[in-house]
């Protein structure tokens, strides 16, 4: 038998993007249904390297970023659980003077978005993180930014949204979405029917096949970062670690184990999945042992990789569509959504209930990817 929902707003997809929107939407007061193919924030949400990040965003990504650094703090009370979000600071090593001039040139850019970056000289790196290997021509920190664990975080926001009212289906795939006149029928699984007036593509690396169907065609990527855990070690790495021009980062967890990730897996026969390269796997660790000598025989426990929506200009897609009134997009977050994603959430009800956000998004439309295929078809 036909399922019939009425609904104000539908979800497309409920990663962490999604399940965010859903929430903040329910709590406003609109009727929302939140649907995903799978289990919430079981993909890129559910298993990335959990670094919330806002060093080395370009930006124009600064203030959503920085809109998102006020919510993580508030994650007990607006979803029940702290997702073990650590405030340790973000430590960004340069390995050589180009690569630090590089971060110091960043800390000038971020200076009016309040990041507050400490530039960190080749000899006081020996003192301040005596944890580290040698090499290194300076680092920049900052202090406020962290980790979590992104296998709690994801799904709570969606069991969040469920309690506050959102009616949530998994494991049941968006088939077919068509405009109506007066909003959008959305078919779901084998008998879900749901109207509503608006639509949200949240479908993450999905997204583009979505946009599409509404005449929007986006350079969509799909890309398979591959991560690495090992096995629990003493806690000595006290901030989550990147590195100025290399793929590398590491953090520790209270329990001991390194989380470290950097290189590439590749799909599996269904893209859906991928399998982490064992290439990529071994030069994160030689590159781990390079900076943590102390990791030298330390054992790999277990190693993953999940698949990401990258764009060409390194900048997801929010905002509304350009062709149908009533849809919007969110995707596109090219390996670092998982930090901003709260605020998304947020922008995202804001965009249905008024059309406007309040913290700037035109960076993100959907409409500079038609205009660059415009000027493209003119100059050939
Ligand atoms: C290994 C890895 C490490 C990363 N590390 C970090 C990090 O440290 N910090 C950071 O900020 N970001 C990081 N990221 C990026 C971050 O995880 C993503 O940018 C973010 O989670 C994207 O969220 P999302 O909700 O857009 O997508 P997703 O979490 O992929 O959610 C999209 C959802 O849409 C659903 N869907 C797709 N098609 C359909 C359909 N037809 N019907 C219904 N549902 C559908 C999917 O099942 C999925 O659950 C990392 C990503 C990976 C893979």
């Amino acid at each position: 038998m036909i399922q019939r929902i009425s609904a104000d707003v539908t979800i497309i997809g409920g990663g962490l993007v999604g399940s965010s929107a859903a929430l903040a939407m329910r709590k406003a007061g609109l009727a929302v249904v939140l649907i995903d193919k799978g289990f919430c924030g079981a993909q890129a949400s559910g298993v990335n390297y959990g670094g919330v990040r806002r060093q080395g965003r370009p930006p124009e990504q600064l203030p959503l970023s920085q809109r998102a650094h006020g919510i993580w703090p508030r994650l007990k009370a607006l979803v029940g659980i702290d997702g073990e979000y650590v405030p340790s600071g973000h430590l960004k090593l340069a390995r050589t003077e180009a690569d630090f001039a590089k971060l110091e040139a960043y800390a000038e850019i971020a200076k009016p978005y309040g990041l507050d970056l400490e530039l960190v000289g080749a000899a006081a790196l020996k003192t301040r993180f005596p944890w580290l290997s040698a090499a290194g021509a300076g680092a920049s920190l900052c202090p406020g930014d962290g980790h979590a664990n992104p296998r709690l975080v994801s799904p709570a926001f969606a069991r969040a949204a469920e309690r506050a009212g959102v009616k949530v289906f998994e494991q049941t795939p968006v088939r077919d979405v068509r405009a109506t006149g007066s909003g959008f029928a959305v078919l779901a699984g084998e008998n879900v029917e749901i109207r509503s007036r608006q639509i949200v593509n949240s479908a993450g690396a999905w997204s583009d096949t979505f946009a599409a169907q509404f005449g929007e065609s986006v350079p969509l990527t799909r890309i398979y970062p591959s991560m690495v855990v090992t096995e629990p070690l003493p806690v000595r790495l006290p901030v989550s670690m990147g590195e100025q021009g290399g793929s590398f980062y590491g953090r520790q967890v209270a329990r001991g184990n390194y989380v470290m990730g950097g290189g590439r897996g590749a799909a599996l026969a269904d893209p859906d999945f991928s399998r982490p390269s064992v290439t990529a796997a071994s030069s994160v660790m030689q590159r781990a042992i390079a900076l943590f000598p102390h990791l030298a025989n330390a054992q790999v426990i277990r190693f993953w990789s999940g698949t990401e929506a990258e764009m060409p200009d390194g900048n997801p897609v929010i905002g509304a569509s350009q062709t149908t009134p009533g849809l919007f997009h969110a995707f596109g977050f090219c390996g670092a959504g998982f930090q901003i994603a709260p605020a998304v959430g947020e922008v995202l009800l804001e965009l249905v209930a008024t059309g406007q956000s309040t913290t700037p998004i035109d960076a993100f439309s959907i409409g500079r990817f038609s205009q660059v295929a415009a000027q493209t078809a003119v100059s050939l």
